[in-house]
């Protein structure tokens, strides 16, 4: 049984990142308002992520780091690009591979709990002291599986993909503060937007992009057959020598697809050199049906039904905001 879960633990936390995003959205799930988080060596040494959100009770950590164990909803109407077909698998799966702990207080109560699991082996939870909400905790991972070891980077390369994967989540959820430290200093902060903000989505785009994206960015709204498009986009005279910064959400999730790179090239291709890429971050809106989320989920992939009409629509609207901003 330990063997399989270790070789599915492989499919869902390929590196330390992927640890991470399955960690934080746990926690954006729990309705957290803050997320903390520490990462030693890369992520080799230990990921901590601390939360604010709803807790867990001792019966509620038992039940969490078993596989196939969720608290929710399979609702066939939400697309959940980035987990599903790996519902209740991640803290299983981090469990198998590495040293796990999970320190937790319900909303509702006056206990903490901390709950073990090592290589697999589960701990009954334990009394604890905190003070609400959760953290998890974890050491040594790979420590089990040698083979998923040798293939870890450097830990600055492994800590810069875990940055990147915070960032996007910080850029689709403006509502809650993040941070990162590498345990000496913080190296991202992305504080609660003040409810004064005129446009939260925009703020928070300039705390990960840079202050003067704000300055620099048209504002992006089309839709075309059922597919909406919102986000920023900026000006050529802003632009980088990397096409790094171009980020794609789709239905609330960060996504990597080589579509958006072609379409941005297309729709700036009058404006800009070959060597400068611009800054910019849509999200997309799509029914459910749209999106096949049969391709590997911790990829962050998507194939949609309609790919062509996503790269128009994109094109279209960056070439229609471009144009209105006089250029
Ligand atoms: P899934 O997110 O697909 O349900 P996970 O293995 O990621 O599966 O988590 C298992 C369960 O543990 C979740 O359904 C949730 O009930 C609980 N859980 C995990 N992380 C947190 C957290 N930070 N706060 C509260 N509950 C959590
Ligand atoms: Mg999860």
């Amino acid at each position: 049984e330990r063997t399989i879960n270790r070789i599915a633990a492989g499919e869902v936390v390929e590196r330390p990142a992927s640890a991470v995003k399955e960690l934080v959205e746990n926690s954006i799930d729990a309705g957290a308002t803050r997320i903390d988080v520490v990462v030693w060596d890369g992520g080799r040494d230990l990921i901590q992520v601390t939360d604010d959100g709803c807790g867990m009770s001792a019966d509620e950590l038992t039940l969490a780091v078993e596989r196939h164990a969720t608290s929710k909803l399979t609702d066939e109407d939400l697309v959940n690009i980035g987990s599903l077909g790996f519902r209740g698998e991640a803290l299983a799966s981090i469990g198998s591979v590495a040293k796990l702990s999970i320190l937790s207080r319900a909303g509702d109560s006056e206990e903490a709990w901390i709950v073990r699991v090592e290589g697999g082996k589960k701990q009954p939870p334990e009394p604890a002291a905190f003070g609400g909400g959760t953290r998890i905790e974890v050491r040594d991972l790979f420590y089990a599986t040698p083979a998923r070891l040798k293939f870890l980077k450097t830990a600055r390369t492994e800590y810069g993909q875990i940055s990147d994967t915070l960032k996007r989540l910080a850029m689709a959820h403006p509502e809650v503060s993040f941070s990162l430290s590498d345990g000496t200093r913080t190296t991202f902060k992305a504080p609660h937007v003040a409810g004064l903000e005129a446009d939260p989505r925009l703020e928070r785009l300039s705390v990960v992009l840079g202050r003067d994206f704000r300055e620099n960015a048209v504002e992006i709204k089309a839709d075309r057959e059922g597919l909406q498009l919102t986000g920023f986009a900026g000006l050529p005279t802003f632009s980088r020598g990397n096409a790094q910064h171009q980020y794609l959400f789709v239905n609330g999730r960060p996504v990597k697809d080589k579509l958006l790179s072609g379409a941005v090239r297309g729709a700036y291709q009058d404006y800009l050199a070959r060597d400068r890429y611009p800054l910019l971050a849509l999200f997309l809106d799509v029914p459910p049906a749209f999106v096949d989320v049969n391709v590997h989920p911790a990829k962050a992939e998507v194939r949609f039904r309609d790919a062509g009409l996503v790269r128009g629509l994109i094109v279209s609207a960056l070439r229609h905001a471009l144009a209105d901003a006089g250029h």
